[in-house]
């Protein structure tokens, strides 16, 4: 790291620190807890919250941006995030505390306004929002903003990097990516959403329709992946795919979007987005046009480590929570942790999510030396190392989550608690952006050799 990002990121602390308490912690209101559980010596309270992660052999400015961001959402308490979910409303003040001091610039150039830094700081950035309390909800208010931006950034024009990405940055406009279609699924190559060049060549006309995009409601731009080329004129169907950086305006004919009633990271919208000759001028293709898949390949390791993060954050939250009910939740005359039928699994699911780590932060380290033009790291080691790393992490948090509801018996069903939200949304990154079943499958065929299945 350069010395004026160091210097970019103490000014951050600093700015930050004359503003909001200092702690690292996320302060939650106890008072109705000791009522329920009598108020006395073993009185459950969770008055400050303990990170558990350990954080020895993290970089400098892995650590700097943890304390910075940690800062931060400190400011959205539990309690933000249970309104939030129960009332399915934005967290449109945490995306713009984010903004504000420059974070969602974070894996972005400098020369566009962003702080340069690499995916290692960007997935510590994703993991600290999770695992401060605000949970994949909070992490999906800004993951596109950090993650699909990549590919704009690095193929878009002069013009479109001018006009976009600062607005991103300031947090003016917000972006949805739209990938995923019902009848394509994980096989992305068979979307059927079509873009087609005006005669004059000046606009595209946009027909089909994508599903489970998050932040629809909210974006203003939609990085967007769409056949030009339709798929029997092409030699192979990873060819003739486009990607565009468009405008989302309601106001105009060809455009409307659904909201899905979800499972859990309510406060954040997803949607089907419906597309019927929606017209969108030529000037917004990212890159060239037929080259869109490989475009978004570019970036698709990124996000597996910052999806990993996520995992990680949400499940060492989780945990922290359950070991500190589990020493304070007394019954028959001792505390629960006292018994190994609730320590060791809490012990278990800690190893596991340090495995997890090692591997994520190790994935993120390999794509940033990759990207900084590492010969001597391969992109299939990359690709191996960021897949695995988001399983992990995916099924580390799962264990974690699962565990922490258990610990609380009852009471980890009740949504003041916070884990039972925890628990509804560390199956999303079992299933996004890649579910574990295809990751299962690319290690078996890429490292393994083993014939292809599907
Ligand atoms: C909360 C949430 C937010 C999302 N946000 C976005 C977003 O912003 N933008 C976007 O573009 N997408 C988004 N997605 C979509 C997400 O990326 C997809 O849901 C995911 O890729 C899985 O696709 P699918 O749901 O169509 O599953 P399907 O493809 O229908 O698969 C269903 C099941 O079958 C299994 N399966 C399928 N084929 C095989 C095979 N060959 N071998 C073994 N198992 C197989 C899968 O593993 C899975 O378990 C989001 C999804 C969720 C849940």
């Amino acid at each position: 790291m350069s010395r004026s990002l160091t210097s970019q990121l103490c000014w951050r602390l600093g700015h930050l620190s004359s503003r909001t308490a200092p702690a690292l912690c996320v302060p939650s209101s106890s008072s109705t807890r000791k009522q329920r559980h009598g108020g006395g010596r073993h009185a459950f309270s969770t008055t400050s919250r303990r990170q558990i992660m350990e954080t020895t052999g993290f970089t400098e400015n892995q650590l700097t941006v943890r304390e910075a961001v940690n800062q931060i959402c400190a400011r959205f308490p539990p309690t933000y995030w249970q309104e939030h979910d129960q009332t399915e409303t934005d967290p449109t003040e945490f995306h713009a505390a984010l903004a504000e001091t420059g974070w969602l610039g974070i894996a972005l150039p400098e020369t566009l306004g962003g702080s340069g830094l690499g995916i290692s700081e960007a997935t510590m950035m994703m993991q600290t929002i999770t695992e401060s309390g605000a949970g994949m909800a909070g992490a999906q208010a800004v993951h596109a903003n950090v993650y699909a931006t990549q590919p704009l950034a690095r193929f878009g024009t002069d013009e479109q990097l001018r006009k976009t990405i600062p607005n991103i940055i300031s947090g003016r406009w917000r972006v949805c990516f739209g990938v995923t279609e019902p009848n394509a699924g994980l096989n992305t190559l068979g979307l059927t959403t079509t873009a087609t060049k005006s005669a004059d060549g000046g606009s595209y006309s946009v027909k089909g329709q994508k599903i489970w995009i998050t932040c629809a409601q909210v974006a203003s731009k939609m990085i967007l992946l769409a056949r030009t080329t339709p798929r029997d004129q092409v030699t192979k169907p990873s060819e003739g795919l486009s990607l565009f950086c468009i405008d989302l305006d309601r106001s105009q004919p060809g455009l409307e979007m659904r909201r899905i009633k979800k499972m859990g990271g309510r406060a954040v919208d997803a949607n089907e987005v419906f597309f019927d000759g929606y017209e969108i001028p030529a000037s917004t293709l990212i890159g060239q046009q037929g080259k869109g898949f490989k475009h978004i390949l570019h970036g698709m390791n990124a996000e597996r480590c910052l999806l990993a993060g996520e995992a990680l954050g949400l499940g060492y939250a989780a945990l922290g929570r359950a070991a500190g009910y589990a020493r304070e939740r007394v019954v028959f005359g001792r505390p629960i942790g006292q018994n190994q039928g609730i320590a060791h699994p809490l012990a278990d699911a800690y190893m596991r999510l340090e495995a997890a780590k090692l591997a994520t932060y190790h994935a993120a380290r390999l794509y940033d030396e990759a990207a900084a033009g590492n010969s001597g790291i391969k992109q299939d080691g990359v690709g191996v190392a960021a897949n695995s790393a988001k399983y992990m992490a995916a099924e580390a948090a799962f264990t974690a989550c699962e565990r922490a509801v258990m610990t609380h018996g009852g009471m980890g069903y009740a949504a003041e608690y916070d884990v039972e939200r925890w628990f509804r949304e560390c199956l999303v990154p079992r299933i996004a952006p890649v579910s574990r079943e295809m990751i299962l499958n690319f290690i078996s065929e890429r490292v393994l050799k083993l014939p292809r299945s599907y």
